[in-house]
């Protein structure tokens, strides 16, 4: 986890510093989880605004304090909710439905079991058959501010809270009169306006190279997500188990390193990464024609690269070792 906290970091500031000529101002702090950096043209009083409002959310949303707004929802099998975790939950309610369940906050039993990055646990078949059971994206709804939830579920909103975060706090920035901006949560990166005119250069972390890129996206305005195998895993026999489960209990075991998305809303990217990662290359691809809302970026354990149409001209592949698919 440090080791990946340095390589965002690094590639963070290496972004930041192409924008070191113009007046941004810049705040970096932990929180979520994570490594966070804000930089925008606006005074230090809003971004300090915004890091008080991400550890807010930070605090309400840890799935692992017992004490946080979540847990107490877990605890309870549901309960009323506003503000934030209502608007957060309504998100992912939609997004699980759009995604057939493969984005699934649902699973967080599952996640507990496993403990990847904590415990880094390697279950039982049964032990993993009984959580899964208790995981089901169907056993959870929220309406008009009530959440409920059966059987078990206990909600887990690790694969959505930085993207809606990052919604959160671009908004703030821009409410503040901010145009100019680039902000950093744990890597999932937000950018509002330009540089002094040009696209924002945002690069892409290497999937096997720690702290390199494998190429970059030249994008403004748009919420830019990626989910990977190497954000969060352990090894065991020669065999990776990382943090992000498909719909048998099991770490998503199919062609994929990694995917970034690129759409309008963070809240979105962070759901539809981590959700394009569990169906893999094909359904994801199927997804991306059926939905249309998303460009994105899917590379592959042998090397190869799909982009999406939308991003054929923004995205250069800068390791000659990976090869484009189409
Ligand atoms: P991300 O890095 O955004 O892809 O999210 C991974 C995190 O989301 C994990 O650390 C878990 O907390 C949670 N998670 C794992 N698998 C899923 C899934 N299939 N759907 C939703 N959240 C998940
Ligand atoms: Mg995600």
């Amino acid at each position: 986890m440090k080791r990946h906290l340095l390589t965002v970091l690094l590639i963070v500031l290496s972004v930041f510093c192409c924008a070191c000529n113009h007046p941004h101002t810049q705040l970096s702090f932990i929180a979520m989880d994570t490594y966070i950096t804000l930089s925008a043209d606006v005074n230090d009083g809003v971004l300090s605004s915004v890091r008080q409002k991400i550890c807010s959310l930070s605090d309400a949303l840890d799935f692992h304090n017992s004490g946080s707004a979540l847990s107490i929802l877990n605890q309870n099998a549901g309960g009323p909710v506003d503000g934030d975790l209502n608007t957060l939950l309504q998100l992912a309610r939609q997004y699980a439905n759009d995604t057939g369940g493969a984005f699934n906050p649902a699973l967080g039993n599952i996640i507990r079991l496993w403990d990847i990055g904590g415990q880094n646990r390697l279950p039982a078949a049964a032990q993993i058959n009984d959580a899964l059971a208790h995981s089901q994206s169907g056993d959870w709804q929220i309406q008009d501010g009530q959440v409920s939830l059966q059987n078990g579920v206990q909600l887990d909103l690790g694969g959505i809270a930085k993207g809606y975060a990052s919604d959160i706090a671009l908004q703030m920035i821009e409410q503040a009169g901010g145009t100019s901006g680039l902000l950093s949560i744990g890597g999932n990166i937000a950018v509002l306006g330009s540089k002094n005119g040009d696209d924002w250069r945002i690069a892409i972390q290497h999937p096997e190279t720690e702290q390199a890129s494998i190429g970059t996206l030249s994008v403004c305005d748009c919420f830019v997500v990626t989910s990977g195998d190497y954000q969060r895993y352990f090894e065991t026999n020669g065999k990776r188990y990382h943090h992000i489960f498909g719909q048998n209990g099991y770490p998503t075991d199919n062609s994929l390193r990694s995917v970034t998305v690129v759409t309008d809303s963070g809240a979105k990217a962070d759901a539809y990464s981590t959700a394009l990662f569990v169906m893999g290359l094909d359904q994801g691809l199927a997804f991306y024609n059926q939905k249309q809302d998303f460009e994105a970026i899917f590379i592959t354990k042998d090397r190869s690269v799909t982009v999406t149409p939308g991003l054929r001209n923004r995205f250069t592949l800068q390791d000659g070792g990976y090869y484009y698919e189409n």
